[in-house]
């Protein structure tokens, strides 16, 4: 705790998966030699540099970038950049630490690592957003490679920023590295079905738990935090499942929406024209309504199925009783930790099925995998073969965890399955690769 001094989300997430770990001493004591832990717990590299970058009124600003390579046991690393105001090293940390054992569980050959800045892209102009990115990759560039460092997206950084952040990569390095980075439009080696991926994912995780359940999404009242790009992905299928959405949310508050948000005009509010979810419900009409954030929180709205899908700690224990309270009986997590540990023990405790963002979430991470397959064999797959590997690589994952907490007396434990799993994979490979 003191060397990681001020970083409250990282010890949250190492905290969460040391606790599931001691089934595994127990089994399988060699997994604890040679400060196997240790190393695990310590990133492999951090960088730290300077972005300043000039704005719209040719002031020089100055924004703080990070890269924390975690564990490339398995593969290069590979994470999303977060750009946005809150982002300093604990949590790229916290998120680079949760990708490792994502990335495992997903079967592929990734490591993992996280990245971003303190950037908030906000009220910026097309051109200050250029120029951002443009400063951020004339530092990051060097530390990346097909082989070695693979970033994507994250809150605040989608399609737009990485076509940005890949132009300046690939002028400064006078390489077509298509592979260097993912979630990249079609026209230049993007994958489909990439920026549906994490939203649809979690749609087939949670779908996979209530099967166990004898159930389904049909006919289910399902509440969406967020609204970028996880969210909307989230909403449009669960909807095609036959749930209906009837909440969803940004920062500032969440509309409730009784006949279903409709995705078609939350797409053309959040992703064409940059607008507040407020606008939403002032556009959709009747049956809709916002709820500012001081007047109460989303997780108050009664649902059958919850998807956090903004960022960490957004559901607190209050929630989630609120939630039990009203009946929920699946929460499957599109952000990275979400849920905090309060909130996860009482969905525990009440036999609520819970699947934890390091499984539920892996859909993105894993069809980025898929989209460095495609640029590796400069080959382009069709939207139904990615998404059916997507599908059935969620199924895996969800099978995995559930397996595993079985095989290690905890049934029905998502959280300690997906932990193990992820675990043993990153460990397995750390114990043959020698003391690095
Ligand atoms: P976007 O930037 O597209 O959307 C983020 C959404 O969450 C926005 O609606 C935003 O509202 C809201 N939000 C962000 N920060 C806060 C905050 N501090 N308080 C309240 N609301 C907030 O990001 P993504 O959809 O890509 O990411 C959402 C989550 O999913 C993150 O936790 C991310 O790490 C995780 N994730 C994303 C993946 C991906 O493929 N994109 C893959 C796996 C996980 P506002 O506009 O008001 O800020």
């Amino acid at each position: 705790i003191e060397r990681n001094a001020g970083e409250p989300e990282f010890h949250q997430a190492v905290h969460e998966v040391l606790e599931s770990l001691g089934r595994v001493a127990a089994k399988h004591p060699h997994f604890l030699d040679d400060a196997l832990i240790e190393r695990i717990c310590e990133p492999e590299r951090q960088i730290i540099f300077r972005i300043p970058w000039v704005d719209d009124r040719g002031q020089v600003q100055i924004n703080r970038g990070f890269r924390v390579q975690f564990n490339s046991a398995l593969g290069p690393y590979k994470g999303g950049m977060r750009f946005h105001p809150s982002v300093n090293v604990g949590i790229i940390k916290f998120l680079g630490f949760e990708q490792t054992f994502k990335n495992a569980l997903t079967g592929l050959p990734i490591g993992g690592g996280k990245g971003g800045s303190d950037f908030d892209p906000k009220g910026k102009s097309d051109g200050e957003i250029m120029r951002f990115c443009q400063s951020l990759m004339t530092e990051l560039h060097r530390h990346l490679g097909e082989y070695t460092d693979v970033p994507a997206g994250d809150i605040g950084v989608g399609g737009r920023e990485i076509g940005y952040m890949f132009g300046q990569f690939k002028r400064l390095t006078n390489r077509y590295e298509a592979g260097v980075i993912t979630g990249k439009a079609l026209v230049y080696g993007g994958s489909r079905a990439r920026t549906e991926a994490t939203g649809y994912g979690n749609s087939y995780f949670v779908q996979a738990m209530l099967e166990t359940k004898g159930t389904s999404f049909d006919g289910k009242k399902v509440v969406v935090s967020g609204s970028g790009n996880v969210a909307i992905y989230t909403v449009e299928k669960v909807q095609s499942f036959g749930a209906k959405v009837i909440a969803c949310s940004d920062s500032s508050g969440y509309v409730l929406d009784e006949n279903g948000i409709d995705v078609a005009l939350l797409k053309d509010v959040k992703d064409a024209r940059r607008e507040r979810i407020r606008e939403y419900a002032e556009r959709r009409g009747e049956g809709a309504h916002f709820v500012p954030l001081e007047k109460g929180s989303i997780w108050n709205v009664p649902c059958d199925v919850a998807m956090p899908s903004a960022t960490q700690n957004e559901l607190s224990g209050r929630d989630a009783t609120a939630l039990v309270r009203n009946g929920v009986i699946a929460v499957g997590e599109g952000a990275n930790m979400p849920s905090t540990p309060d909130a996860i023990r009482i969905f525990r405790e009440a036999g609520v099925l819970f699947g934890p963002g390091k499984a539920a979430n892996a859909g993105g991470v894993a069809t980025s995998a898929l989209e460095m397959q495609q640029n590796a064999s400069r080959d382009s797959w069709s939207f139904e073969q990615t998404e059916a590997r997507l599908n059935v690589i969620m199924r895996n994952i969800h099978d995995t965890c559930y397996e595993t907490a079985e095989d290690y007396g905890a049934p029905g434990d998502y959280v300690l399955g997906a932990n193990i799993a992820g675990f043993t994979r990153v460990a397995e490979a750390m114990r043959m690769l020698g003391v690095i």
